[in-house]
This record gives C-alpha cells, structure tokens and sequence, in this order.
C-alpha cells in the first residue's frame, strides 16, 4: 500500500471551495463545508492521511513538506484554484520528485486531457467517481490498469476506460473515522447551521437536472443512488460517539428529499436515536413526509429555491412550479422548520425586473437565512455549454479563475444583453440589503439572539464578515 496523501490544497484565504462544496467560493461570512469527497477513498486507504488546508489555516509552506512523507498524493481541485493547486503540485513535486500526484473533482473529470497538459508534475486524474480509482493506484496497481484514469505516458496522454458507476453504495466505508483522525470538526462552521456540525452523504446522484448545477452533470449522476438505512443509521450512532460535542448532523446528499420512503425511514431512525439533523432538499416535499421528518428530529432544510420567476426555473430546468415552491415554504414555516434558501442571480433569462421579482418572492416565502450567489458557468454543465455557445462569458471566460475574483469571492461570470456583470453583482449585495434589512427580520434575528445567547456572539461575528463583505472593494468586473 502507498503511503497516500489526501490534500485540499490552500487557495484564497478561507476559500469555501474543497471537496463537497458546490458554489466554490470565499462566502459572505466564513463558511467551511467538510472535505467528503476525499475522505470517502481515504477511508479505502488504511494508513492515509486527509489534509484540509483552508479550514485548518495552512499555507503552501505547511503543506509542501508532506510530500517527503508520502508516495501518493491526490490533489482535490476546482475550476476556481486548478492554476492554483497545478504551483502546489509543482512545489511538492520539487520536494520530492518520487511523489506520484494526481488530482479528482469535476474539473479533471470533465477536461482529463486538457487538465494533464497543464504541468508535468501532474502524473494522472481521476475521472467520474474516484472513490475506487483512487483506492487501486494507492494499492499499487499500474496506472494502466486502473479504469477511471487519465494519465501520462511518454509524453501521451492515455485514457483507461470508464469506471462503472458505483451501484451498492453500502461498499463505501464510513468517513466519521476518517474525520476523527485527520479533521478537527469545530474548524467547520456554516452559518446556518448549528456548530459544531458534521456532515456525511447516505446517497449520490440527483434526479433533477437543473443546467446550472455541477456534480450531477460531473460526477454523481442523475439516478440518486443511496446506502441502506440501517448503514446511515449506524453511522450516525457513530458519529455522535466519535463526537460527542457535535450539535448537528447534516446530510450533504444533492437532494435527500428525493426518495421520499427512504427519507421517512431514516428519519425515524433518527427520531429513535434523538438526534438533531438537517439536510438538503428540494421545495416540493410533501407536507405529510415533512412532518414525519419534523416530529424525528428534523431542524433545518437547505432549500434552492434558485429565482422567483416561472420562466428562469423552465429556463434552468428546475422542475418547479413557484406556486408549489410557495406552498411548501408555508408548510415548513407552519411545522416550525427553519428553512435556509439559496437563490441565484443571472441565471439565463433574467432581467432587471426577473431580479426584483426573486427579490420580492424571497421576502415573502421568508427563509430564516438566505444565500446568494451569481451563475457561476462551471465546465461541464449545460449552463456552461449554452454560455460559450451565446457569448455570454467574457474573453476570459475559458479559465474557471475568472469565477472568482483576486480574494476568492465570487464575480458574475456571464452578461446578457441589457444585464451586464456588474449589475448582476451588484444585485446580489442589493438583494442581501433588501432581504435582511427588514424590520421583522432584524427583529426574527434578534429574538434568536435573545434565546440562544451563544448565537448571540457568532451572530455578532457573522454580522460584522457579513458588513465587510458587502464593502469590499475591487470585486467588479467592468461591465
Ligand atoms: S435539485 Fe438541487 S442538487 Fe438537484 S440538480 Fe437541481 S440544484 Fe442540483
């Protein structure tokens, strides 16, 4: 077995882009998700190490001398940081030229070749689902051998064949060990939900087919492919041993509402072992699966709502009706489930007035936090293939670093005509400002402050990133 170096590599500083994040950016206020991706195949790897850089504050000059430790290090990378993570690549490569390195995530998966030309420190990339890819090279296995890889050979670059998708997904180890080992979970904050959190998948896949959304379109696939119940529970039973500290458990699933049956079992599973969880859905669950999921310890719901308008949903293919979108946002605010929605400014489609028109739905299904993000076109997704097919990118627009500005944050990547980038920028501090700097939610947000005196600090401290992110200079594009 090689000694095998699981690294999200430093980027910006306190990049929110590692390896389960799915909007690869610094956020508004610091914000960190768990690195899952990796610690899936590090749990393959007895002996392995997970390094999550941003999170745990290392710079390059920690991270390169790891290389003189390992055989194998696997480089998690996004369209934002690729340049970024090729120079960390490079470095530990120098350090220790008998370092095999290979990079996974979406970027690799849908631009092997392109990928693999970009430096010659990089010795391969794993495609599709890199849990097992990974786990054979780590094995020692030849790369030619190996199914899901690219890799380089005298100079040509050779693609092994496709690895098969991964059906029983009960073969995936637990990560809560690997987390135990390698992470510290109080590094881990997001502001909506309660820390410290953990987070771990029961299932990969989504069955909608929204065009803006990554790992679907790269990775997971459309067909949600889930663990069994009784393996999802056990790991939550574990979890909380391993954690005893931990306040919530969240299940990063691209859509856990998706199996709806499944959705009730699990959750009265947990409802037995009293937990408090949260989970990822879509705004058209049923009331009756919401209670259920409600009376077993259900928290919060991260919801995209995405826009507020009916024909950017058809445009994104959604597969929502606003109506339905609505009547589920009631349904929750009824069974006091705090509801934490994320929408999307710039999505094909919109105008000036698409963008008041989310602005007012946002006010009036009133989520208790929101989040917003501008389209971000990242290769491999339909959005991508409509925007260099329209020219709604700039000149610049084939790196992923153009997602991003100079600090990390994010920039509006596409422009339509009559709605250019620093509008759609712009709109998205402006729909913050319109949404929070209201008198009932100022008062909502003070009246949690009031009950939970230990949000009362972390709200503060969120309050004041929060401010300093709607102030920060030189994030515009020119229109
Ligand atoms: S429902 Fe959510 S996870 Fe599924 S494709 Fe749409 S945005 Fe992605």
């Amino acid at each position: 077995m090689l000694r095998t170096l699981f690294l999200n590599p430093p980027s910006y500083q306190g990049f929110d882009g590692g390896a389960g994040a799915r909007y690869q950016a610094r956020r508004e206020i610091r914000s960190y998700w768990y690195p899952t991706w990796l610690a899936q195949p590090a749990a393959l790897v007895p002996g392995s190490k997970l390094v999550d850089a941003p999170p745990a504050g290392l710079a390059q000059a920690d991270v390169v001398p790891l290389a003189r430790d390992h055989d194998l290090a696997i480089l998690y990378t996004s369209s934002p940081t690729f340049g970024g993570d090729i120079k960390v690549a490079e470095a530990m490569k120098a350090e220790n030229p008998d370092l095999t390195v290979g990079f996974a995530g979406p970027t690799v998966a849908v631009e092997p070749e392109r990928s693999l030309l970009a430096s010659a420190a990089l010795d391969f990339v794993a495609r599709e689902e890199f849990d097992f890819t990974i786990a054979e090279v780590a094995e020692g296995r030849p790369l030619a051998a190996v199914d899901g890889l690219s890799y380089r050979d005298c100079g040509t670059v050779v693609h092994n064949p496709d690895r098969e998708i991964l059906e029983d997904m009960d073969r995936l180890p637990f990560v809560t060990p690997v987390y135990k080992r390698d992470l510290r979970i109080e590094d881990y904050y997001i502001g909506y939900l309660l820390h410290p959190y953990v987070s771990l998948y029961t299932g990969r896949g989504c069955r909608s087919r929204c065009t803006f959304c990554l790992w679907p379109q790269t990775v997971g696939g459309h067909r949600y492919r889930t663990r069994s119940v009784a393996s999802v529970l056990e790991e939550a039973a574990l979890a909380r041993e391993l954690f005893p500290q931990m306040r919530e458990l969240f299940f990063d699933d691209d859509t856990f509402t998706d199996d709806r049956q499944r959705a009730e079992e699990v959750a009265r599973g947990l409802g037995r072992l009293a937990m408090t969880w949260s989970c990822n859905a879509k705004a058209n669950v049923p009331r009756e699966t919401l209670e259920v999921m409600r009376d077993n310890g259900l928290r919060l719901l991260l919801v995209g709502y995405e826009s507020g308008n009916q024909q950017i949903l058809i445009n994104i293919k959604k597969g929502l009706r606003v109506e339905r979108a609505k009547r589920f946002a009631a349904d929750c605010r009824d069974l006091g489930i705090t509801v934490h929605g994320t929408f999307i400014i710039g999505l094909p489609g919109e105008t000036k007035e698409t963008i008041q028109e989310t602005i007012q739905f946002a006010r009036e299904v009133n989520p208790h936090t929101i989040q917003v993000s501008v389209a971000a076109p990242y290769p491999g997704t339909e959005l991508y293939r409509q925007a260099t097919e329209n020219g709604w990118l700039p000149a610049d627009g084939e790196s992923g670093a153009s997602l991003v500005g100079q600090d990390g944050t994010q920039l509006a990547a596409l422009s339509y005509p009559g709605l250019g980038h620093t509008e759609i920028l712009e709109s998205a501090d402006a729909f913050y400002k319109r949404f929070y700097f209201r008198a009932s939610k100022i008062a909502e947000m003070s009246a949690e402050m009031f009950r939970q005196p230990d949000m009362a600090a972390r709200r503060l401290r969120e309050g004041r990133e929060f401010l300093q992110y709607l102030g920060r200079p030189g994030t515009r594009r020119p229109a």
